[in-house]
């Protein structure tokens, strides 16, 4: 039989049974999980058919056996993913504190085991102990918040986005809300304010241009209809040249000469003063609320340093139309996330904040300090590499870095880092150190990998040695 001409007419007749490369598969990994190798069969015999699919007439013929072949490579890859524990601790020597793609916010300590806490037993959460009544689940972290922002009331529900949501819903159903067109931004993951307004039942009128608005555009906007002004924080991306925004207390008093709520979704805020150390004022949070807004949502996982979390502070009677609205129940934040908060709040209240949460005592990292032990790594790395034999040009640079994650666009930290050139190119040296027993994570800048040690533990300096030399072969 001409199997080669069988399969030129339909290549799909060389696909596998998914018996025999679930077979195939238990037989190359027979260490894996009983319920991988079936499931990754069938999930490689599909992708491989739908590529034999969209061949063209003109495709070069294939060989059955390439095609079986083709088959298994997929569903070891498959195997092997689902193998693995997810998620894995990766060193983040980018330099970036909040860096999306690795969870953002990495938690104090404590707060971490205040969630684990929380998580494997019973607590009060919602109980008062005194009365053995029902308790409020919210009401330590927002007697806390009201505490160090100065805000009148206070509530927390799962992230940003759910506090934008919670705001607009709550305060303008069914009405209009006035945004700038230079504020109608996109943040990672399907945020878009346009989108998120819809969904939230309110009706959007822009006004202004993409890179001016200014204050007679607001006030000529709002009629009998209007229910609030929103300013939205352009968290990850700047604006320069010929431009123009309205302020935030200038919104304010537009608002209060119209009888219009002022919402402000500031996206990355901290209640502590950071100016110390550079972070521009309008990431300030207790600032904002003095310039008067009802309401200034933010996230807990960017600039504040705690869990994901969505935190509103405002007026009294803005924060109580939220919390009686339905949604607020489908946008609670869960208990870990609860105990973690309010972990990381009590530090702020005591003073201990910047040596107990991770994204401040990065922030606040002096040059002087990172410069030192940067140096001496550096000579811990370079010794490391001649004791085994191996080839590595190392240097150390200046370079500056942002925060990252949707927070102080234009704001970069003065910061140092080691700079590597091995002898595979960088971008292949890059994709090797992924590949270390702990993933790394580093920058490329002019054909040179960056390791920076700001977001890396001293814990983890050893690892991230063992991670270059297992990288070098
Ligand atoms: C980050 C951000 C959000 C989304 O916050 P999450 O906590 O990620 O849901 C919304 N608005 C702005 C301006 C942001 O920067």
């Amino acid at each position: 039989m001409d199997l080669t001409r069988n399969v030129n007419s339909d290549p799909r007749r060389a696909i596998p049974s998914v018996n025999r490369l679930t077979d195939r598969v238990r037989g190359a990994a027979p260490e894996i999980a009983d319920w991988i190798p079936a499931r990754a069969a069938q999930r490689a015999i599909d992708e491989v058919r739908e590529q034999l699919m969209s061949r063209g007439e003109s495709a070069v013929p294939l060989e059955p056996a390439d095609i079986e072949q083709q088959c298994l490579d997929a569903a070891l890859d498959h195997a092997a993913k689902w193998a693995m524990e997810w998620p894995r601790p990766v060193l983040n020597a980018t330099g970036v504190t909040l860096h999306t793609n690795l969870g953002r916010a990495p938690m104090a300590e404590g707060a971490a085991q205040a969630a684990a806490q929380a998580a494997m037993g019973y607590t009060n959460l919602e109980l008062d102990l005194e009365s053995g009544e029902r308790g409020n689940r919210i009401a330590s972290v927002t007697e806390k918040l009201c505490h160090l922002s100065g805000a009148e009331g206070a509530y927390v529900c799962n992230n940003n986005a759910a506090a934008v949501m919670l705001a607009l819903n709550s305060l303008a159903a069914g009405q209009e809300v006035v945004v700038s067109r230079g504020e109608l931004v996109e943040i990672g993951g399907s945020f878009r304010v346009p989108e998120v307004m819809k969904k939230a039942g309110v009706e959007l009128k822009e006004v202004g241009s993409t890179n001016r608005t200014h204050a007679h555009d607001y006030a000529s906007a709002i009629g009998p209809r209007t229910g609030m002004l929103l300013k939205v924080h352009r968290s990850n991306f700047e604006q320069t040249g010929f431009v123009k925004e309205v302020s935030l207390a200038e919104l304010v008093s537009i608002g209060a000469e119209h009888g219009v709520p002022v919402v402000e979704d500031l996206g990355s805020g901290s209640l502590l003063d950071l100016s110390s150390v550079g972070v521009p004022t309008e990431a300030h949070v207790p600032s904002r609320l003095q310039m008067g807004p009802d309401v200034v949502c933010f996230s807990g996982d960017k600039l504040f340093g705690g869990p994901q979390a969505g935190l509103i502070l405002g007026k009294k009677d803005s924060i109580a139309l939220m919390k009686q609205n339905p949604l607020a129940r489908a946008l609670r934040l869960d208990k870990m996330a609860l105990s973690a908060l309010d972990f990381t709040l009590s530090r702020m209240l005591d003073g201990s904040a910047p040596d107990t949460i991770p994204v401040l005592r990065q922030l606040m990292l002096s040059q002087k300090d990172h410069e030192a032990r940067t140096r001496r790594w550096a000579e811990r790395l370079e010794s490391a590499v001649a004791e085994r034999g191996g080839s590595l040009g190392v240097e150390w640079v200046e370079e500056t870095v942002p925060v990252g994650g949707g927070s102080l666009p234009g704001f970069d930290i003065q910061s140092c880092a080691v700079a590597i050139k091995a002898q595979v190119s960088a971008s292949q040296f890059a994709a090797r150190l992924r590949h270390a027993p702990v993933p790394i994570l580093s920058r490329i800048r002019d054909q040179r990998i960056l390791l920076d040690l700001r977001a890396i533990g001293e814990d983890q300096e050893d690892d991230l040695i063992q991670g270059i030399l297992s990288a070098l072969h």
